[in-house]
Order: C-alpha cells, then structure tokens, then sequence
C-alpha cells in the first residue's frame, strides 16, 4: 500500500463525507469525478464516458450486468413496439444470458444471481492453454444463442483473471461483440494496475472498445480498501442505477444539473475513496505507480523462470501479470497418485500457515489442488519467494513420506517415516 493513500484513507475518515449528494460533498464530487474521467481516458472510453466508485470489483460488476440487463431489456422492447406488440420485462428476463470465461471471477455469477437471472444465465466459454477465453468458441456460443432465441445481454471480458493473471483477447472479444450489437463489460478489477504502466499499457489493448470497465485501484493501483469503480463508455447508461426520492437527490435538482452522484450509484452513503487515488496520482504520479506493478509483474516472471526449472513443482502458465500457480510434484521415483500429491499440497498449505512462517493461498485446476503466489508487494523479493517454496517443499515431502502407499516406498522417503 503507497503512503499517500494511507494519510488519504486517515483524512478521508476524519472528514467523514458521504458523496451521496452535491451539498454534503462537493469537493469530494469534484475530486471524484475528475478521476472517474482520469480513469476512463487512460481506458480511452471517448468523450460520453462517465462512472462511479465502488466498494470494490464485486460491486463494479453487479452494476455493470445491471446496466446490461436493462439495456438489453430496452432494446427488446423497442423491437417489440416497432413490430407493432408489446413484451413485458418478466417475459424477457429468462431468455437473457451472459457468456464469460471458464475462468473469470464468481462475482458475474453473483451478480446474475441477484439480477434475478439466476446462476444458469451465464455460460462459461471455454479457454486456451494460457487460460484466456477461446474466441472461435465465443463466437459458437453467440451463434447457438441467437439460434435458440436466447439474448445474449453481456460479454464478459477478463483482463487480469483472478487465478492467472490471464488476459483474454480484447480485440477479437470487442469484434464480435461489435458484430453481435453486444454489450461487452471488461473485468479489470487486477490488471488495471496496466493502464498506469510506463511498459505493459498495450497489454490491454482492445479494453477501449468496451461498453463498461470495471477497475479495482485497491488492487494493483496499491491503495487500502475500498477504492474501486465502474466505467461506462456512455454516461445515459447509468440512468438504469437512478431512482429520485424527495428526501435526497429529486428529480428537480436533476433538472437544474446538480451533480449528485447517487443519481449513478448503488449505494447511497458512500466513502469518498477518491481522496486516497487523487493524493496518490498527486504526489507519486501515475508512472511511479505503474513501475510498482511492473515491478510486481517482473518479480513473478522471474519467479516462474525459478519455478519452471524446480523438479519439486510445476506450474500451469507462465504469468502475463504478478500471480503463480503450480502444484508440488513427488520425485519421478516416487509416488504418483494424484489424489495423494492433491493431499499433499493442501497439507503444505495448511502445515506453512500453522507454522506461522507465511501463508499462500490455495487453487483448483482442472481437478487438482494448487498453489497460488499473488505477487502485489514489490517488496516482496525472489529470495523470500525461494524460502517459502523451500518450506512448502519441506512440508509437502514430509506428508508424503508419513502416507506414502507401501508399495511406493522406495529409499528417497524411508528417512522420515
Ligand atoms: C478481485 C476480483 C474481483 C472482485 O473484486 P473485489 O474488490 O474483491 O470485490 C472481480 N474480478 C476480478 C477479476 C478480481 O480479481
């Protein structure tokens, strides 16, 4: 976390402004506003951009399938009036889906959920070797949809997935949305980090091109919790989240152009987070936090060129941003049931945290058990990564040799049973 976010947060709670409305937060509005239009012309979103802060990238995206769902909705209902009928909303609610990679954040899922779509409106679409979504299979989903009369309502895009730090092919993604008249929302809650950096900015090439982005500064802009927001590439689409009550923002004070920001916000009292970003892009500059991600993503290349040549592991893809995964593999001479090396490595986990000496998170893929390094400390250096493999090694090794199947034990585990 940078230091100027941390006098930010302590000045932002000391304050203790709520930027519902212009007359409790006009400078905190201003402030706000003017990173919302920082962030979207880094994106390069256009001149109709707009956007609001989050609680986080789960919020963010909530917002963005709401936004979807009703534009969606709308363009149903004009095709309807202009074949001289009529659809009620309820009738087009359940032929909405969304299509998403197999591997994007459960949050879309969530947010389907609470849509009321229901978990089964979003259709995971299958990815590459490098877990990014597989276009030539996107494009099959938006073809079978269209044929079984289903609605496509959004394309999620992940840029900077959770476990991989994969990003999928913006360009070709935003093409067939274009094609398709699709809404296409990019999940940039962790590579947005990217757009600040002086090297890696064409990572996210194609991200323009989307209908609404969702970026999570908490992440990889490296500032405490909560600061986050939603993007959208034409400000009338936040109409969706407006609702005018006269205790708060009527719709008088829309008509005289008094910018509340709850008019585009799911929540009402809301922290002004803002402050953190701007005193951060004031003081450090927006290169000198990009060359801390840059950091973070050089720290993870090297320490996959370490961990591709470990016999002790192996690692699923080589990162385009700052996380690991890999899984602790037996000696080729030693056991190989899968389900005892998943045990294994759970075990590692688990026997690492109670010692107290670190803690690294836990994965599936494909099945099996993983280990996971988010790298977002440029601290953190390649010799504490080189430790923590040594111990988690040490740990799994030793399961394995308290477990092992009798058949399997050969003279390499004997010494610690
Ligand atoms: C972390 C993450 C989210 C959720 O963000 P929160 O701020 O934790 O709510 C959404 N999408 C992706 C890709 C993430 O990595």
């Amino acid at each position: 976390m940078v230091i100027p976010a941390l006098l930010g947060e302590a000045v932002l709670s000391a304050v203790n402004s709520s930027l519902d409305t212009w007359d409790q937060s006009a400078g905190g509005t201003l402030i706000e506003r003017r990173l919302i239009d920082w962030t979207a012309e880094r994106i390069g979103l256009g001149e109709a951009a707009d956007g609001i802060f989050t609680s986080g990238g789960t919020q963010s995206n909530l917002q963005a399938m709401l936004l979807a769902r009703d534009e969606a909705c709308t363009l149903v209902e004009k095709e309807a009036i202009a074949a001289d009928g009529t659809i009620a909303k309820s009738a087009i609610l359940p032929r909405l889906r969304i299509l998403t990679s197999q591997v994007s954040h459960f949050s879309i899922q969530k947010a389907a959920a609470i849509l009321g779509l229901g978990y089964e409106a979003v259709i995971p679409v299958p990815c590459d070797q490098e877990r990014r979504m597989r276009t030539v299979s996107l494009a099959h989903e938006l073809d079978r949809c269209r044929r079984e009369g289903l609605i496509v309502m959004a394309v999620v895009a992940t840029a900077g997935t959770t476990d991989f730090g994969s990003i999928d092919p913006l360009p070709e993604i935003a093409e067939l949305c274009a094609r398709h008249g699709t809404w296409l929302h990019v999940d940039a809650a962790y590579g947005c980090g990217l757009l600040a950096s002086p090297t890696r900015r064409h990572l996210l090439d194609g991200i323009e091109r989307a209908d609404s982005v969702t970026v999570d500064y908490h992440k990889s802009f490296f500032q405490p919790v909560s600061s986050s927001a939603l993007l959208v590439r034409d400000r009338a689409t936040l109409s969706h989240a407006t609702y005018h009550a006269d205790y708060l923002n009527p719709e008088r004070s829309a008509r005289k152009l008094i910018p509340n920001q709850v008019d585009k916000s799911l929540q009402t009292t809301r922290r002004f987070d803002a402050l953190k970003l701007w005193l951060t892009l004031r003081i450090m500059g927006a290169d000198a936090v990009g060359a801390l991600f840059d950091e973070v993503v050089e720290r993870a290349a090297e320490a996959w060129a370490l961990l591709d040549t470990d016999p002790r592991y192996e690692v699923v893809t080589e990162p385009q941003l700052s996380t690991l995964v890999f899984r602790y593999v037996p000696p080729s001479d030693g056991p190989c049931d899968p389900d005892l090396v998943d045990r294994a490595n759970l075990h590692a986990r688990e026997a690492l945290a109670a010692s107290g000496a670190a803690v690294v998170a836990g994965t599936v893929v494909d099945g099996r058990h993983h280990l996971k390094f988010t790298l977002l400390n440029p601290e953190t250096s390649l010799s504490d990564i080189r430790h923590v493999l040594d111990l988690l090694a040490e740990h799994a090794g030793q399961y394995l040799a308290l477990h092992i199947e009798p058949e399997f034990s050969g003279p390499r585990h004997s010494r610690a049973s």
